[in-house]
């Protein structure tokens, strides 16, 4: 059976998410421990993290990533974030909600709203679908629609967890739009065992990509340093169906670079 040694793991959260445990120097140790070229630090933005989530003071942790060394411990850094899909349209979190003061209580010299501000400077976003209240009702087709629409959003990257988001769409529309248009698929360690078995929708997901020629990205979604770069569920399911390597952008640091310029090329 085929194996892999990938050496990236591009969704990873912090403490800052709330219901993860870890801090950046911690995942980075267990990054360089686990012999990976490239950790990307993608915390959520999104309203399951504060109750009173418009104000932007709760978002400075991501106007920080400034600060953050680019290569840390011989790790290379990328910072980002997993923004909540929030609607059909493909909307994303924060997106209506203008800023009219800056985080000292000043007005906000130019134009911004919550999404704008707080991603400035990530390197991508992850998009993904959490609670599902705003698909209340809607049609496969609505959802095939709203991961192509969002998949073409600026700095989208990749399309998180799609097999776990509990809305169902068209996997092989999706998966040839995605690979079109320069776009990863994501299979996430963090989703069970289910969705990886014989019937499961993420196996289904890979195996559209393998057909399509789509690139996928495989990352934890670690939300404990322990799990960085620990991707052995992926890893058995890709084995399994034979799925080539270099199909998987995360496989290395200069390949994960190389999808991400070919995903901001293809977006002017
Ligand atoms: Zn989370
Ligand atoms: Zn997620």
């Amino acid at each position: 059976m085929r194996t892999y040694s990938l050496k990236c793991d591009c969704h990873t959260h912090t403490l800052y998410s709330r219901h993860a445990f870890s801090t950046i120097a911690e995942n980075v140790r267990a990054a360089k421990e686990q012999g990976l070229e490239l950790l990307a630090s993608t915390d959520h933005f999104s309203d399951m993290l504060f109750p009173d989530w418009r104000d932007l003071r709760n978002y400075q942790y991501f106007s920080g990533y400034s600060m953050w060394p680019r290569v840390w411990d011989g790790v290379k850094l990328l910072h980002g974030a997993e923004v909540d899909i929030t609607g059909l349209n493909g909307s994303l979190f924060g997106e209506d909600v203008p800023l009219t003061t800056t985080t000292v209580g000043q007005p906000m010299p130019r134009e911004w709203n919550l999404f704008s501000h707080t991603t400035r400077y990530c390197d991508f976003l992850i998009a993904s679908v959490h609670g599902t209240t705003f698909a209340t009702g809607c049609t496969k087709e609505q959802v095939t629609q709203m991961y192509c629409n969002v998949l073409m959003r600026p700095r989208v990257l990749m399309i998180g967890h799609p097999g776990r988001s509990g809305l169902a769409f068209d996997i092989d529309a999706v998966v040839r739009f995605a690979g079109e248009h320069h776009r990863l698929i994501e299979l996430n360690e963090h989703s069970s065992d289910r969705f990886y078995g014989e019937d499961g929708v993420c196996r289904k997901i890979a195996e559209a990509c393998m057909h399509y020629g789509t690139q996928v990205a495989v990352d934890t979604d670690a939300h404990i340093c322990a799990k960085i770069g620990k991707f052995s569920r992926v890893e058995t399911m890709l084995g399994e169906i034979d799925f080539p390597e270099e199909l998987i952008a995360t496989r290395n640091r200069v390949a994960f670079e190389k999808a991400l310029k070919d995903a901001q090329l293809s977006a002017e």
